[in-house]
């Protein structure tokens, strides 16, 4: 089980503190994580084994998205900031769009992705 994990910045916090609340599971499931670049690197300062790619400005979303597209990835969470504008809102909405394409569960806010660990 692999699950992908981006915070926008004002998300982060909220990020790190639904992963701890959840280290147990993730620990007892064996679930992968997956991280874009500064998600990851705030992920690993907590504890966690992640592996990360480029920041989401800079081809990270987009790199997530095609993990999605090629089946390896079974899950994004992807807590996004509604407030705030981003530079890749292209590279958003295609990790978004190809969750639904390829039918693969992708959480936007803390609530849901509870529901959806708990599931595993
Ligand atoms: P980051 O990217 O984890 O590198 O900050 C997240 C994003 O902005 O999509």
């Amino acid at each position: 089980m692999e699950i992908a994990i981006i915070a926008h910045d004002g998300k982060k916090a909220e990020m790190i503190q639904f992963l701890m609340d959840f280290r147990a599971l993730i620990l007892v499931k064996k679930i992968k994580l997956v991280a874009t670049g500064t998600t990851g690197k705030k992920a690993e300062k907590a504890g966690f084994e992640v592996e990360k790619f480029l920041s989401g400005p800079y081809g990270g979303d987009a790199q997530i998205a095609a993990r999605v597209a090629e089946g390896k990835t079974n899950m994004v969470f992807f807590f996004r900031d509604p407030l705030g504008m981003h530079p890749h809102e292209p590279d958003i909405a295609m990790l978004m769009r190809l969750c639904d394409v390829h039918d693969v569960p992708l959480a936007t806010n803390p609530a849901t992705a509870e529901l959806l660990i708990k599931s595993i």
